[in-house]
């Protein structure tokens, strides 16, 4: 449970630390990103201007064959590497005149002007028309691969990435060593609460049987006694009864956490189920209801009988007091691969939906005019979670209202 609470806590810490490195390298990364294009559009625009300067117009508007584009008069950086890319002339119809460059380019022209992309080779395409004196005199298109820039998105992607899971995972370590460290004297107060109930529980057993014994033996001799002085005694010996359960209870509540886990061979199950049963026969008859017992033979648990007792016990009790009279219970208990699957269902008033999942906390009780029924202090099913999470089991419940409940309990099989 203490585990639980801790890897829950660093986990909950570790994942808005990475949700946050996440959102900072995205952003990072869109606008480094956004910045190189930018950086590649004044590029290109830059080059566009450069073939337009080049252009010889005295030959444009004549039938003689215009010049080839002058690389020499283009910028330094684009002349170097002119043979990545693309720089065509197109006339003023839109025919291709001249061109420059090896990178592949298979777009119509786009006669409006402006950016562009290209997918395959992945490239970005910048188009300008040259209108002098109202005259339109054609097109300068140029084009530059995007294989550089999405190496270097890559990386820097690449980078992040890696960083956000390093960052995480040595965060990760560095959280769960101090959220031990921090929950260190909380664990040292609930145990030393958990000691006092113990205590406390164990040092009350004493004279609570006391008085139960007392006044059993004054019932038990009552003859010639005045009625309201026996109503007395009967209310006594009821209120201490129910104290012994609860001390009992909150001390096998307790103690159950400390028990080692090496656990004495028990009997097979089935006979352990029908023990359990022949011990709550009374309550059955009392109440009318039907225990049936479906269980194949040569079944054994992982589990010290007792406990095994113990979490059978608890369960068809509770199935008794909350089924009504003339209802009916099934307990069972089956192989299931490697482990042994127990289920007692009733036909009882059921849990709802919401409820579900609180069954197993301590001191909780379903909505007290439903469960008036019986006078239960809301610690059984807790001492079996305990139990059967201490043997390395599971307990589901299934249950809907007034339909009835199925807890099923799955213990590791052991050999003979
Ligand atoms: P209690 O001593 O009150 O029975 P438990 O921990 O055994 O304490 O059970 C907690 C609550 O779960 C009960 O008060 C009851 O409301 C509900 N519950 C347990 N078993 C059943 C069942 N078989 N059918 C319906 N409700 C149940």
């Amino acid at each position: 449970m203490k585990n639980k609470i801790e890897t829950r806590l660093a986990l909950y810490n570790i994942a808005v630390f990475a949700s946050v490195l996440i959102a900072f390298s995205s952003i990072l990364y869109f606008v480094v990103r956004d910045g190189f294009y930018a950086d590649l559009r004044s590029h290109l625009q830059q080059m566009a201007d450069g073939v337009v300067s080049s252009i010889d117009y005295e030959h444009v508007d004549k039938e003689t064959p215009l010049p080839d584009l002058i690389v020499s008069e283009l910028p330094a950086s684009v002349s170097q590497s002119l043979m990545d890319l693309r720089l065509q002339w197109f006339d003023k119809n839109g025919k291709l005149s001249i061109e420059k460059g090896t990178l592949a380019l298979d777009m119509p022209l786009n006669r409006s002007g402006g950016y562009e992309y290209q997918d395959s080779p992945r490239a970005m395409v910048f188009t300008k028309s040259v209108v002098v004196e109202n005259k339109l005199l054609g097109y300068a298109r140029v084009a530059q691969p995007l294989a550089n820039l999405d190496r270097s998105m890559d990386h820097i992607k690449l980078g992040l990435f890696l960083g956000v899971f390093f960052a995480s995972a040595i965060s990760g370590v560095g959280i769960t060593l101090l959220i031990a460290k921090s929950m260190q004297p909380l664990h040292a107060n609930i145990a030393r609460l958990k000691q006092f109930t113990a205590d406390a529980s164990h040092e009350l057993r004493t004279p609570i049987a006391a008085i139960n014994a007392n006044s059993s033996v004054a019932l038990k001799y009552s003859d010639g006694m005045r009625d309201s002085d026996r109503e007395k005694f009967e209310m006594i010996s009821s209120a201490t009864n129910q104290m012994g359960r609860l001390v009992n209870d909150l001390l096998q509540l307790e103690q159950v956490e400390f028990l080692s886990g090496n656990h004495a061979p028990s009997r097979e199950v089935a006979v352990i189920l029908n023990e359990v049963r022949k011990v709550l026969a009374w309550l059955e008859q009392d109440k009318g209801i039907e225990v049936m017992l479906e269980a194949e033979s040569d079944l054994y648990v992982e589990a010290d009988e007792e406990d095994l007792c113990n979490v059978v016990q608890n369960l068809l009790e509770n199935a008794l007091r909350y089924t009504p009279p003339g209802g009916r219970i099934n307990m069972s208990a089956v192989r299931d691969r490697a482990n042994i699957t127990i289920k007692v269902a009733d036909t009882g008033i059921g849990i709802s939906a919401n409820d579900l999942s609180k069954v197993f906390d301590r001191f909780w009780r379903a909505d007290k005019a439903r469960s008036r029924v019986a006078g239960g202090y809301g610690l059984g099913l807790s001492i079996v979670q305990s139990i059967v999470t201490r043997l390395n089991g599971t307990i589901n419940v299934e249950s809907e209202i007034d339909i009835g409940s199925t807890f099923i309990v799955q213990l590791p099989s052991a050999k003979r």
